[in-house]
């Protein structure tokens, strides 16, 4: 076997192992290829949070492929207000029909016959048939193409008609005979869950080892975005965690990756649907390791790095349970005079700032507003 494809199995076997273990529970998983095919489409320029009760009252009124066939089009574009982008209802509505009349009501496991359906590409093919109908196809969209851009360290735009051939090549030789499905779902929940566009968790990767970005000092500057292309807005939240001595819980990053071996105020990144609160107590539990209660925000502050517009909230808080960690970072508790002494990120370090100025206003009894930096 050559070394190339020695190492495109190694990738493969980390990721099916990751993936078993750490999948989410979606209502699309074991679905018929029908299911498989609403849930690609509704997932297209949708997110998953946004996307699951669409598909679920979806899957209710139209369980099979004949049912949604069979329904007028103003019913379907019922189901599918929200959603947005109605074309893909519509193309979804009218391949239905097709495949009834056509293909005797069986998704095509074809990928000829299944393109040629309305609105399915060579993406949404390579979807159904690997994960429906387990057949070693391809399938590149933003999550791979932000991992594989990353692991085999492809620079220059990645919409280039250079750069899409690579990504599918690689996408291709990576795909394994065995479980073609589970890799290619297992490769788009890498994206999602680890490997995200402002904070890659290079120390919970499978593909670590693998990965070229992720032994470089900054795994986001892949994919390279052309100059002019919009930045990336994220929100992180961090809990300012006060103990009764009046100490702070600073965390250390881990070496690799962004901000690597910095300290920060334990953080999170807010998921869809999340308010910054939420999102500050899913870190209290998640990252710090303790159940919080929250009060003032003391900052938001508003920081770019690479391609990502980052704000940054920060509130008090106060730690009421500790909980147990699965991979606890390295902690310590820090006395105000000594939070001068931890090397810091750029907008940590401008949070410890405005933490600073509220421990003063504070102790001269004054109520502060919220502060805002830039
Ligand atoms: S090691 Fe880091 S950059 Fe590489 S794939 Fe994993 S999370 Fe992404």
């Amino acid at each position: 076997m050559n070394p190339a494809q020695e190492t495109s199995d190694a990738i493969a076997a980390a990721l099916l192992v990751w993936f078993q273990r750490h999948k989410r529970d979606l209502p699309w998983r074991g679905a018929t290829p029908y299911g498989v095919w609403v849930s690609e489409i509704m997932l297209q320029q949708t997110q998953v949070v946004t996307a699951t009760p669409f598909y679920l009252r979806f899957m209710e009124r139209f369980p099979t492929v004949n049912a949604l066939a069979e329904a007028p089009i103003e019913e379907v574009l019922v189901y599918w207000a929200g959603l947005g982008y109605y074309a893909r209802a519509r193309n979804l509505h009218r391949a239905a029909q097709r495949v009834v009349e056509e293909f005797g009501g069986v998704v095509p496991a074809n990928p000829a016959e299944i393109e040629s359906l309305p609105g399915i590409g060579r993406y949404t093919a390579g979807a159904i048939l690997s994960i429906a109908y387990n057949l070693p196809r391809p399938i590149v969209d933003a999550n791979v193409i932000r991992v594989l851009s990353r692991v085999f360290g492809i620079v220059g735009d990645p919409k280039s008609s250079a750069n899409q051939a690579t990504l599918w090549r690689l996408a291709e030789r990576l795909v394994p005979q065995a479980n073609p499905g589970d890799f290619n779902q297992g490769l788009m929940e890498l994206g999602a869950l680890v490997c995200e566009p402002a904070e890659p968790r290079c120390d919970a990767c499978p593909l670590f080892v693998f990965c070229a970005a992720g032994h470089s000092p900054d795994p986001t500057a892949l994919p390279e975005i052309p100059a002019g292309k919009a930045a990336v807005s994220v929100t992180h939240v961090s809990v300012l965690i006060r103990n009764e001595q009046g100490a702070f819980l600073l965390m250390q990053r881990p070496l690799q990756g962004l901000w690597g071996g910095l300290w920060e105020f334990p953080r999170a990144v807010m998921r869809a649907g999340e308010t910054p609160k939420e999102a500050g107590l899913r870190a209290g539990r998640e990252i710090a390791g303790y159940d919080l209660s929250l009060s003032k925000q003391v900052a938001k502050i508003k920081h770019s790095v690479t391609h990502h517009r980052i704000t940054l909230y920060g509130f008090m808080a106060t730690p009421r349970e500790p909980l147990p960690l699965e991979n606890p970072h390295r902690m310590e508790w820090a006395r105000p005079r000594d939070l001068d002494s931890y090397a810091l990120s750029a907008p940590q370090t401008l949070l410890r700032n405005a933490l600073q100025a509220f421990l003063v206003e504070e102790g001269k009894g004054v109520m502060q507003p919220t502060l805002e930096w830039e």
